[in-house]
C-alpha cells in the first residue's frame, strides 16, 4: 500500500463520496484545537494523484502528503486523531523519508533540462563585429576587440570564425571572449574569459551539469575526448566538462555516446581529482608525454599543432585502472 492508501484507510467509516472527488466525513480535528466537535461532516479528504490532502471546513485544519515530502507534524497529529497507532504512523514517516532520498538521488543522476540564456548585454559574435570593422574601419574600432581577435590567433591558436565567440563593450567584459553554450542549436550559458590576467579568469552562465561541445560529437567519432577547459575542447574537437569534476549528469550524457571516452585532466593539483573521477566512470584516462611547460590540450596544440596534440592524447590513453594510478604518479 501507499502511504496515500495507508493514510486514507484511517478515514472515519461513516463518510460520503462527493461527485468533486471529495471524501466527506466528521472532522476529527476540531476538538484537538479547541473548536466544538463537528456534526455536519466538514472534514474532506481528497486524492491528488498519489498525494493526499485533508481539510477542515469547521476549525480550519489542514494537512497534506505528497511523495517526494516527508510527513508533516501535522499529518501524523492527524493521522493519531484518525486512531492510527504509533507504530504505523513511525513507520510512514520513515517510508516518505526514504522515498524523498530516491527521488533526490534520482534528481542528482538524471540530465538536467537546458534552456535558451542571453548573452551579456550588447553581444554580437565576431563575425558581426568583423563586418562591423569593416564598415567603421580598424582605426575606429576598440582595441579591446582588435585584442580579441590577436588572443584567439596568436596566443590560443584558434580560429576566430571556426566557433561562434562573441564580444561586447559593456563594461566588465570587453577584455573577455565570451563562449556560448549551446544545445541543440539554442545558447543555453556562456562563459567570458579574460584575455589577460584580470580576475575572474571566467565569469560564467550556466545550468550544473552541462557539458560543452557535445552537440558537435557526431556519430562517426570513435571516441570522445574530455577535457576541463572549453578552449581545450575547441582546440582538438572534444567536450569540456567545464572544471575539475566530471560530475555525475555529466557524465551520463558522455556515456549516452556510446563510444570510448578519453579524459585528458589538466597538469595541476586539481587535475588529480579529475582522474579519480575519470576511473570511477571507468573511462579512459590520456596523460601524454606533453612538452615542457605544456599544462593542458590548448597548450599542446598551441605548441606541437593540432594533429601532433592528437596523435599524442590518443597514443597514450590507458583503460587499465593501475597502470593509470602509477602514471598519475609519474604525471603530476
Ligand atoms: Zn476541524
Amino acid at each position: 500500500m501507499s502511504i496515500g492508501e495507508i493514510i486514507y484507510s484511517y478515514l472515519p467509516a461513516k463518510r460520503k463520496q462527493t461527485p468533486s472527488g471529495w471524501v466527506k466525513f466528521n472532522a476529527i480535528c476540531c476538538h484537538h484545537n479547541g473548536t466544538t466537535a463537528d456534526t455536519r461532516q466538514r472534514g474532506g479528504m481528497i486524492q491528488n494523484g498519489d498525494g493526499i490532502s485533508y481539510h477542515c471546513f469547521n476549525c480550519g485544519y489542514k494537512a497534506s502528503y505528497q511523495p517526494g515530502r516527508h510527513l508533516t507534524r501535522k499529518m501524523r497529529h492527524l493521522l493519531s486523531w484518525m486512531g492510527a497507532p504509533d507504530d504505523v504512523i513511525n513507520k510512514i514517516t520513515l517510508e516518505a523519508l526514504k522515498i524523498q532520498s530516491d527521488e533526490q538521488a534520482l534528481e542528482a543522476v538524471s540530465i538536467p533540462k537546458f534552456e535558451a540564456r542571453a548573452l551579456p548585454e550588447g553581444a554580437k559574435s565576431l563575425e558581426e563585429w568583423s563586418t562591423w570593422i569593416e564598415l567603421q574601419g580598424w582605426e575606429n574600432t576598440d582595441q579591446d576587440l582588435i585584442n580579441v581577435f590577436c588572443y584567439l590567433r596568436n596566443n590560443r591558436s584558434l580560429d576566430p570564425y571556426a566557433y561562434p565567440y562573441y564580444w561586447t563593450s559593456k563594461m566588465g567584459y570587453k577584455n573577455r571572449v565570451i563562449i556560448p553554450f549551446y544545445k541543440d542549436g539554442v545558447i543555453v550559458g556562456h562563459t567570458a574569459r579574460a584575455i589577460n590576467d584580470a580576475k575572474p579568469k571566467y565569469i560564467s552562465d550556466q545550468t550544473p551539469g552541462y557539458v560543452f561541445n557535445l552537440d558537435k560529437q557526431t556519430q562517426d567519432k570513435e571516441f570522445v575526448i574530455v577535457s576541463e577547459g572549453p578552449m581545450d575542447a575547441l582546440s582538438i574537437d572534444g567536450v569540456a566538462v567545464l572544471g575539475a569534476d566530471i560530475m555525475d549528469k555529466q557524465a551520463l550524457q558522455l556515456n549516452r555516446l556510446g563510444r570510448r571516452v578519453i579524459v585528458v585532466p589538466d597538469r595541476d593539483a586539481d587535475g588529480k581529482r579529475t582522474v579519480e573521477q575519470a576511473i570511477a566512470n571507468r573511462y579512459s584516462v590520456s596523460m601524454p608525454n606533453w612538452p615542457e611547460g605544456v599544462k593542458d590540450i590548448n597548450d599542446a596544440v598551441h605548441k606541437l599543432g593540432k594533429l601532433t596534440a592528437l596523435y599524442l592524447i590518443v597514443t597514450a590513453a590507458e583503460s587499465n585502472e593501475l597502470k593509470i594510478k602509477l602514471r598519475t604518479k609519474a604525471w603530476f
